[in-house]
């Protein structure tokens, strides 16, 4: 007897919605969430500072016309604190609370092939006693940047302060006032924590690796009659967020580079650096993302506006990246990061030049000098996208394990179904189209495709599904393909799976993690798949003529179907 038809992973922006459209069509579901309550990435980033960089209207969820009349967005880009009421405001509206499980660890999914189901072992983080449930099917709404990690630095239980990763900051005001502080990073997280902490703190020490290029996030409150003209225009803007390629309201400037003169290139330029967003990202020409001149004639014009707000040519020079272009990594957005370098309070040390040590019992130690510190704080990232997966024993067909098969990569079918693993969905998967779109927007479409899928499959009584290896290759080929034309594939940043923390995600090895072909193309290759009848996921096939047959075996005969 299963506990549940489907068990949902993860009660964040996916997981929230995912239960709702299961509870809507009447799926005996649960949500597994290992904090102690809803929100995800907005439950657990309590950092000061931390907020959207996708315009709060476009981030919210779109399938409800009552929830879009009446949230006020009362910022362009709203801050953490605001997000996490608006998801608890979901979660309570639509009665979605009673089907999740708080502080339950997935320890364990292990695929059942004799009785079609998986086992999960699950641990509550209350009193550490472990349950197993069982369910038809999983759905994995684990979050693409949830699974933090720490420098692997000597020391670090040392320090006798308070320390801690930024996913982790503590729920409780953390006094700031007066002390000295050092901050790890400086990517998207630290580049919003920094800004927002120096004229709070009394010292504040930046340890930087490798800068970023950041733009202005240009952030505002939205008014009554604004947000009032928002939720008239809702239609057309999620229509415009379905056409572009990053799920936003940006577009990119379809004039070619090269077509128009460096007059014009400027007066573009000018203009998207004091706009709201990510249009200094996406609403400029293509050719940034691909050619190695306009990348660089760009990156040169956004270093020049770094040095035109730091004093200390020297501290701008630092905070200009060298080793990469502008937006072949993700895009940090910023309020007044660079001018929080022109305070007397705030340092930087460039760990290119003298690298950290270890931790000692009152500070860092790099290979120039000791410093002290009151609070240190860890902005050093995510293990991200197959990070949360690798951290539960996941074993599908034959006991073989999911960390295994993606130990080098990942492979897919469509970024939501894993070959060797079935009746497993990832909505937001590794390669699907979410990962590198405005999120929600994203994730939407998958949910959307996972539960009419699954509607399609409870309708039919199919009560084993799996994608063929053949179309898991064709997949992950056509998403490594798309890497090639990209300048993003030589970034060290976590679309490439790069992480100097996590033993084998160091230097040298691209992951090909992220859909890029843009919304719009994924959303059509989903859509025609579902209309094709899924094809490529082999659906209920007798127990007796392929189940009783080693997995191996059964996947060179589904390969010479193929061929
Ligand atoms: P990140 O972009 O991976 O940045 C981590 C930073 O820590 C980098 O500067 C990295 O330096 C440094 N670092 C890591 N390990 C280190 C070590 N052992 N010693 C010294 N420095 C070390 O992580 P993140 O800033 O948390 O951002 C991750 C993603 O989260 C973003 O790209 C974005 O997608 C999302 N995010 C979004 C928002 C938002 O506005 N909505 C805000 C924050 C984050 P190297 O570059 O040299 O490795």
């Amino acid at each position: 007897m299963l506990d549940y038809e489907v068990i949902v992973i993860g009660a964040g922006v996916a997981g929230i919605y995912q239960i709702k459209r299961l509870a809507d069509l009447g799926v005996k579901a649960a949500v597994l969430e290992l904090a102690g309550d809803l929100g995800g990435t907005w439950y657990w980033n309590r950092y000061p500072g931390a907020r959207f960089d996708s315009e709060s209207y476009t981030y919210g969820y779109s399938f409800s016309r009552e929830l879009l009349d009446e949230w006020h967005w009362k910022e362009r880009f709203s801050g953490q604190p605001e997000n996490l009421r608006y998801l608890n405001h979901v979660a309570d509206k639509f009665s979605l609370r009673k089907y999740m499980q708080f502080d339950s660890r997935v320890l364990a999914a292990h695929w059942d092939e004799d009785q079609r189901l998986w086992r999960l072992t699950v641990r509550d983080e209350k009193n550490g006693s472990t349950r197993e449930m069982t369910c038809r099917f999983v759905i994995m709404t684990l979050g693409l940047l949830s699974q933090p990690t720490l420098p692997r630095l000597e020391g670090m239980d040392k320090f006798k302060g308070p320390s801690f990763h930024t996913y982790y900051w503590p729920q409780q005001p953390v006094e700031l006032k007066g002390k000295k502080v050092a901050v790890i990073g400086t990517g998207a997280t630290a580049i919003q924590v920094i800004a927002e902490i120096a004229d709070k703190v009394g010292e504040l020490t930046v340890f930087q690796r490798r800068p970023n290029w950041s733009c202005p996030l240009n952030n505002g409150e939205i008014s009554q009659e604004e947000m009032a003209d928002i939720r008239r225009r809702y239609d057309e803007i999620f229509a415009a967020c379905a056409r572009s390629p990053g799920g936003f309201e940006h577009e990119p400037d379809r004039r070619g580079f090269y077509e128009v003169s460096r007059e014009e290139r400027l007066k573009l330029w000018d203009k998207l650096y004091d706009s709201p967003g990510f249009g200094i990202w996406l609403a400029n020409f293509r050719e940034i993302f691909t050619d190695e001149v306009a990348n660089a004639e760009f990156s040169e014009y956004v270093a020049e506006r770094i040095r035109r707000r730091v004093k200390d040519p020297a501290v701008a020079e630092k905070l200009i990246p060298k080793d990469h272009g502008f937006g072949v990594q993700r895009v940090p957005l910023e309020t007044r990061y660079y001018e929080a370098f022109n305070r007397p309070n705030v340092h930087l040390v460039d760990l290119g030049e003298t690298p950290l040590t270890c931790v000692t019992e009152t500070g860092l130690r790099t290979t120039a000098r000791d410093y002290a510190f009151d609070i240190i704080v860890y902005a050093t990232g995510f293990d991200a996208i197959t990070g949360a997966f690798d951290h539960i024993d996941i074993r599908g067909v034959d006991g073989a394990t999911l960390r295994d098969k993606w130990r080098d990569s990942c492979s897919s079918y469509l970024g939501m179904m894993v070959h060797g693993f079935p009746n497993f969905l990832m909505p937001a998967g590794p390669q699907s189209g979410s990962a590198s779109t405005n999120y929600p927007r994203g994730i939407e479409t998958g949910v959307n495709w996972s539960t009419d899928f699954l509607k399609d499959v409870r309708q039919r009584g199919v009560t084993r599904f799996e994608p063929t290896a053949a179309a898991e290759r064709r997949w992950t080929d056509h998403v490594v393909g798309m890497y090639s034309m990209m300048l993003m594939r030589k970034a060290k940043g976590w679309f490439t799976g790069y992480n100097s923390n996590v033993p084998g995600h160091e230097e040298g090895k691209v992951r090909y993690f992220v859909y890029n072909g843009g919304a719009p193309k994924y959303v059509n290759i989903i859509n025609k798949v579902a209309a094709d009848g899924y094809a490529d996921v082999v659906l209920d096939h007798p127990l007796a003529a392929r189940d009783r047959q080693p997995h191996a075996a059964a996947d060179q005969a589904a390969a010479a179907q193929a061929r």
